[in-house]
Parts: C-alpha cells; structure tokens; sequence
C-alpha cells in the first residue's frame, strides 16, 4: 500500500500555527473577495475560505458585483480596495465572465495585497525566486508543503508536472527549481507525454482531466501528487461514475498500486489549498503594519 498523502492531516498543522501567529499580531488580517456574478461553485470556494478564515482569526470579506458591472467601475473598486488601510488582502475569484480582459481586472491589485500571486508583478518576482512583496499562488504552495510535511524532498529528483497554467502548473514548475528538483513541464501539446511521465521520481498532475493518468504514465515507486478537481457522473469513464462524484486527473486505483506515495482526491491537495492562501494574507498583513512573520 502506498502512503497516504492525507491534505487534512497537513491542514490541521498548518492552522495550529497559523492560529498562533495570528494571536500574536497587533491587528485582525482581513481578506477581501471580488466577486462578479453568481457561479455556484466559486459560492463554494468562498464560503470553503470563510470557514477556514474564521478558524485562522482572520476576516473574509465577500464584495459581490453583478455581471453588469463595466470593466472600469470594477477595476475602480479594487482600487479602493487597494486604498483601504484595514484591508490585508485581495482576491478576484475566478473564473469571471469572458467579457472583461481578466488580466487587467487581476492586474488592478496591488502587489503588496496579492494573495494570489497573481497579478503580473508577482509572477515576475516568483521567477525571478521571490521578493517580501510577492506572493506564490496558494496551490503551488499546498503542494510543496504536502512534500515537506511528509518529508519528500525533491532536491536532486526527476519531478514532471504535467499542466502549465498560470495558476498551478508554472508556479509549481518555479518552486520545484527552486527547490533544487530536475523539472520537466508537460502539457496538451505535449508530444508522447508518457515518455516524460514515466521518467519522474515525482509526477505533479494538472490538467483538469478526469482519470487520464493511468498506470501507463508512471513507474514502480513513483511519488503522486493529483491537484485535479473534477466533478464526474456517468458511463463515459474508465469505470462507471453513479452518482456524481468528485475525482482527480489521476485514475487511482490503477496508479496508487504503483506509487510509494499518494495524494487523494478529495482530501489532497484541495484541503491544503485555502490554508496556503490565508498563510499569504498573513504574510501580507505582516508587510503592511510592519511586524515580522512567526509562520
Ligand atoms: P487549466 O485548464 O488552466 O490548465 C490545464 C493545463 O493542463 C494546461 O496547461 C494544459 O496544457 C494541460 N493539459 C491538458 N491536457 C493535458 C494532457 N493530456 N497532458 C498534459 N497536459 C495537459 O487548469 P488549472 O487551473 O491548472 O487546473 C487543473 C486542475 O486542477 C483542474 O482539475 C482544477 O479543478 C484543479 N485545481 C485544483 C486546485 C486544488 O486546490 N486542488 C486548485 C486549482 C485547480
């Protein structure tokens, strides 16, 4: 049997210790979150951020605009955001509708309240190895800390991450070089990606595909790390999906035979994800009333 790679584990150390910085601060962290329109499962994720948040003793805040909204008096109410002193953080939830340039909504934030790392600022900063002001967005982090709080290092291995968005795949891709790791990067225009896979001491899946990480991707021993969310229901699967369910990139009952170590789905990487992002806007807060970080 494989080890479990359990995120819940991971999140209940992590929140212990960020509970504990979070005391010691001299002001309440507070989150914002911009959200445009209605989508059901972005309600979720911001509710998922509030119940951690309110466990941290750090405040969220949802400010809800319609879709009607013109891209300029959205873009002028993140400024004000960015004006509020007793604001920490801010955060677009995406997705948002296809008619506003997402970039430059995103590109609103101030640097020093991105907690998602994502304006362009931050990006530029994580590939250059990181600054005070900058932010890794909060999946590449869950990541690296399931690795670290299982004691994988990834220092000197082969890692492939399969997936090159700009919200996990890259920034994960940066950290792992960063880390000292051999990094290849796979994607949809990838050219026999099993002759990439196979190689890895660790795969790192991405890429939004229910189950198409089967046991012809990896090799004995391999360390798993599946960050896809997909919810499924139906016959046209490996296996029938009834009722609906959520399920990873990873088909695991034919990889987790395999494997020396392995992330769930549910349970992985997802559980980690909201607690890296309050660790950002506690970091945050910390740069703005200029006290230093305990985490
Ligand atoms: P995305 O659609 O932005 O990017 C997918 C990436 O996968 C692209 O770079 C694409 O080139 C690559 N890809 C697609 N098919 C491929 C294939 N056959 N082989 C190799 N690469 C392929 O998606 P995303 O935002 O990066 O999210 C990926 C998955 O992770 C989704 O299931 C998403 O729901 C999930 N996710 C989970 C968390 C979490 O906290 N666990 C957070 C964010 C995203």
């Amino acid at each position: 049997m494989p080890l479990i790679l359990d995120g819940t584990i991971v999140r209940m150390s992590h929140m212990r210790r960020l509970k504990g910085a979070v005391a010691k601060l001299s002001v309440k962290p507070r989150l914002t979150i911009v959200q445009v329109g209605d989508d059901a499962r972005s309600t979720l994720y911001i509710q998922q951020k509030q119940k951690f948040g309110l466990e941290a003793g750090i405040a969220v805040d949802v400010e809800k605009f319609p879709i009607s909204i013109s891209e300029t008096d959205l873009k002028a109410q993140i400024e004000a955001l960015n004006r509020d002193n007793s604001i920490h953080g801010i955060i677009v939830q995406l997705p948002i509708p296809d008619t506003f340039n997402k970039d430059a909504v995103i590109n609103t934030i101030s640097p020093r309240k991105d907690v998602d790392g994502l304006t362009g600022i931050s990006r530029e900063f994580l590939g250059l190895g990181g600054d005070v002001h900058s932010f890794i967005p909060a999946t590449a982090m869950a990541i690296m800390s399931i690795l670290s709080f299982y004691n994988i290092s990834v220092s000197g291995k082969r890692v492939t991450v399969m997936g090159r968005s700009r919200l996990v795949g890259l920034p994960t891709a940066e950290l792992l070089k960063r880390e000292g790791a051999i990094v290849s990067v796979c994607h949809s225009k990838t050219e026999n990606p099993k002759g990439i896979t196979k190689t890895a001491e660790i795969l790192i899946v991405a890429i939004g595909k229910p189950y198409l990480v089967d046991d012809s991707y990896v090799t004995k021993g391999v360390v798993v790390i599946d960050v896809g969310i997909n919810p499924v229901m139906g016959t046209g699967f490996e296996e029938e999906v009834f009722p609906k369910k959520v399920v990873g990139d990873v088909f695991w009952r034919k990889v987790a035979p395999l494997s020396l170590a392995i992330t769930p789905v549910p349970g992985g990487v997802g559980p980690m994800t909201v607690m890296s992002l309050l660790e950002n806007v506690y970091i945050a807060t910390c740069a703005i009333v200029g006290e230093k970080p305990v985490l």
